[in-house]
């Protein structure tokens, strides 16, 4: 057994079975045995593979949509650039690599990382290691310091936690992760309905919000309406809320059953881009999108980025820009999915600001 099954086991005997979100947070994020906690989940060895990993030409782009986001909102004299969940720190090295074509802009930059685990802090580190600016760590976005930033999050908002209601008997019930009658772990509802929840569905209607995502949203407006400040959210998702779960747990690239191996598969959700968008709004801020990361990262010049690079490759290099391109861009590559129409994009700024870099007014 597992020490976190243990840990969980030992923490439902004594406490009762506990929400999804709950199971979700300390599988990802528990100090000892969270699965970002412990390891290098990136690659094609690891669980899974990023944008930033698959091309350089993400992070250049998004560093370049900075700099111009820079200049829109007036080139203050000092602006944070600040990541959510940076991984391995590959954009923000290709960020800053490409934002060197302004030295206004990188003269006035100093780059805030928010990352809750110390082995990818490490791995960040080395990669940043010959940054040209100040580079710094937090555990929170609360923690950076007050002032103009441009927020950058790429498959961040999918790893905070949801939670599941479950549609039963003309009820909604909160699921729970509990025992079964041998005293595995199992997923359950909660016997009682919650009171609040009347929406009409059909029995069996699951209904998944991330109450942490939202909270998250809520910090991040909030400090982009005070002005002077953007934010870039791109992730795997959807624009419309609707019924239905979308939470999954990845092993090797394989889909598990997220009970089976706590804290050693990564476990996440499709995005809710309408609730969040709602969350910004709320807090101040205008929001832009969603767009496709395809047509964003069109937008944004990544085939003209790719046709550069491609001048001075070889032939062998120029097959993979074209196959990274395809990746990035398009819905299937051959037999496999694509990251194009899946993963989409936001852009959260001040209450009244213009349209951002690769975004337009209605969408
Ligand atoms: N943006 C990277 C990595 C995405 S994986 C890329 O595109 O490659 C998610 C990242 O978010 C990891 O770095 C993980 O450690 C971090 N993370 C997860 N939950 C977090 C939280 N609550 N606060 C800060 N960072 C978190």
């Amino acid at each position: 057994m597992s020490e976190l099954t243990r840990i969980f086991k030992d923490s439902i005997a004594h406490d009762g079975p506990m929400p999804l979100d709950t199971f979700m947070a300390v599988c990802l994020s528990h100090s000892q045995h969270g699965y970002y906690m412990t390891r290098d989940p990136f690659g094609v060895k690891g669980d899974f593979v990023t944008a930033p990993e698959i091309s350089q030409m993400f992070g250049e782009l998004l560093g370049l949509w900075a700099a111009e986001c820079w200049t829109m909102l007036g080139s203050p004299d000092k602006i944070y650039l600040v990541e959510l969940g940076p991984g391995r720190g590959t954009l923000m090295a290709d960020a800053l690599r490409a934002a060197r074509i302004s030295n206004e802009f990188s003269s006035a930059l100093e780059v805030h990382l928010v990352e809750t685990s110390p082995v990818l802090q490490e791995i960040q580190a080395r990669a940043l290691a010959q940054s040209p600016v100040p580079v710094s760590w937090h555990k929170s976005l609360e923690d950076v310091p007050d002032g103009p930033a441009i927020i950058l999050a790429n498959e961040f908002f999918d790893c905070l936690p949801v939670r599941h209601y479950v549609k039963a008997a003309r009820h909604w019930h909160q699921r729970l992760v509990g025992f079964d009658t041998q005293g595995d772990l199992a997923f359950g509802l909660a016997p009682d309905p919650e009171p609040l929840l009347t929406m009409e569905a059909p029995d069996g209607a699951v209904l998944e919000i991330s109450p942490a995502a939202q909270l998250m949203m809520t910090q991040l407006a909030a400090r982009i309406a005070k002005g002077q400040s953007a934010a870039l959210v791109v992730d795997y998702g959807y624009g419309e809320t609707s019924y239905g779960e979308t939470l999954q747990a990845l092993k090797a690239h394989k889909r598990v059953n997220p009970l089976d191996c706590p804290g050693e598969a990564d476990l996440t959700a499709h995005v809710d881009f309408a609730a969040l968008t709602r969350a910004a709004q709320a807090a101040g801020a205008d929001v832009f999108g969603p767009v496709t990361q395809g047509e964003l990262l069109m937008r944004l010049g990544i085939a003209q980025r790719a046709d550069a690079l491609k001048k001075r490759a070889t032939e062998d290099q120029a097959c993979a820009i074209d196959l990274a391109l395809a990746r990035l861009v398009t819905e299937r590559v051959g037999a496999a999915p694509g990251m194009g129409l899946l993963f989409k994009a936001i852009a959260i700024a001040p209450r009244g600001a213009p349209v951002l870099p690769g975004f337009r007014r209605e969408a």
